[in-house]
């Protein structure tokens, strides 16, 4: 028989009232982790009336996880465990993430809630490309594409010659992969002589584990003749499957039986007025191994207003549209240099490389923005440049609500960094 799922079909109140209670039966598992026995001694389940309650429990942190390193927030006996995963040491060292038998088969749960809503059933072949091993990517949707009754393939990251004849031999009809990977599959592919419309079956694609820009979803799809997903997770939840996108392709329904989502202010950790940039503060409702507190993802998005017309009435998120920890704060508007990114994404002028400079004349905050063109022998055409840069000063005024100067280079102009490009100067604190 085909999988279901009941709590697609909930109604806000239901949501809400499963909400409360869940949330009052975490509070009690998370008083048995060591990390949180203490800073949940003045709080009873009594004192969660509605989800926004939750407020008047403690926020959870990258550093509180590191402090609380091995079994700090291991809230159930060791012998329960059945996983652990370690979560990615980008910006630090890696934290242990436990799982119990019931949390890997909600985390399994919640992504096949996802993959329903994109139209996956049990008569797809489904390629998961992502990493298999400590990171969650692979894990997390293979045991999804077992529950649907796909014919699931752990394929793994990389060897791409072979992840296209395996697509090619066996008809693989939905794919989970980075963004950037997907762009290297349909070069190799072009190098190979393989038409993916003709060639190849794949009709669904999950991509996930790197922001990505809407262009670059359309370009994936165009590429594919396929129609591409947007999924966001992290480890410390559980991996893939927090939140992903119904048949709309208009924002990612957060799995709010397992996960209350908050969006708060990074700076005055108040919650933002609805449809505002913010950073995703998530709770966890299920989690046995390891119930988390208000973590603080560092990721910025903001809520989608509105129900959505595929019926479900799980709270909707933006794609990730910034990291907290790349904030400026500019005449009192919060700004994320993914937005300057995206704006200048809207033309087919300017080039890929962008330096955002910030000084303080005559006491008032300036945002610059140099863009680089994309090709040369502009420079001569004044007047369509003027034109241009009016456009992106208005682009980025509707962008972030802030006036900003715009400059203009020849491509190869602006300094490139090893690794992690800089995009930021911020001169407002130096002497001049
Ligand atoms: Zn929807």
């Amino acid at each position: 028989m085909a999988y279901g799922d009941d709590a697609v079909t909930l109604s806000r109140d239901e949501i809400d009232a499963l909400q409360v209670q869940a949330l009052r039966e975490t509070l009690e598992r998370a008083r048995r982790a060591p990390a949180y026995a203490d800073r949940l001694s003045d709080i009873s389940p009594n004192d969660i009336r509605g989800p926004e309650d939750v407020r008047r429990l403690p926020l959870t942190g990258k550093d509180d996880l590191r402090a609380g390193m091995p079994w700090g927030f291991l809230a159930a006996p060791r012998r329960d465990v059945v996983r652990m995963h370690y979560s990615s040491g980008t910006t630090g060292l890696a934290t242990a993430v436990f799982h119990t038998r019931g949390d890997l088969e909600r985390w399994a749960q919640c992504v096949a809630r996802g993959m329903l809503a994109a139209g996956v059933t049990e008569d797809d072949v489904f390629q998961n490309m992502m990493g298999y091993g400590l990171f969650t990517g692979g894990l997390g949707f293979h045991y999804a594409g077992e529950l649907i009754g796909c014919m699931t393939i752990p394929a793994g990251s990389g060897n791409t010659e072979r992840q296209i004849h395996l697509m090619q031999g066996f008809g693989s009809s939905v794919l989970h992969i980075i963004p950037s990977y997907a762009l290297r599959v349909l070069h190799v592919c072009e190098g190979e002589g393989i038409d993916p419309h003709a060639d190849l079956s794949v009709r669904v694609i999950f991509v996930g584990g790197e922001p990505h820009s809407e262009q670059l979803r359309r370009r994936i799809e165009d590429g594919f003749g396929a129609k591409v997903y947007n999924c966001y997770g992290l480890s410390e939840m559980c991996g893939p499957g927090v939140a992903m996108e119904c048949a709309q392709q208009h924002g990612l329904h957060v799995c709010e039986d397992h996960y209350l989502a908050e969006v708060l202010d990074p700076e005055t950790l108040e919650p933002v007025p609805p449809g505002e940039l913010g950073e995703l503060v998530l709770t966890t409702l299920c989690r046995e191994a390891m119930p988390l507190l208000r973590y603080r993802t560092r990721d910025i998005v903001h809520v989608i207003e509105g129900e959505c017309p595929c019926g479900s009435r799980h709270a909707r998120i933006s794609r990730i549209e910034g990291r907290s920890d790349d904030m400026l704060v500019v005449r009192g508007v919060n700004v994320y240099p993914l937005q300057v990114e995206r704006a200048l994404l809207d033309f087919d002028e300017v080039g890929r490389n962008y330096v955002i400079t910030l000084d303080r004349p005559a006491d008032l905050d300036r945002m610059t923005v140099a863009v680089e063109l994309a090709q040369a022998g502009f420079a001569d055409e004044m007047r369509r440049l003027n034109a241009l840069r009016e456009r992106i000063c208005r682009r980025l005024r509707s962008e972030l609500d802030l006036g900003v100067e715009v400059e203009l280079h020849e491509p190869g102009a602006l300094p490139v960094s090893e690794g992690k490009a800089v995009r930021v100067i911020d001169r407002r604190n130096q002497e001049t």
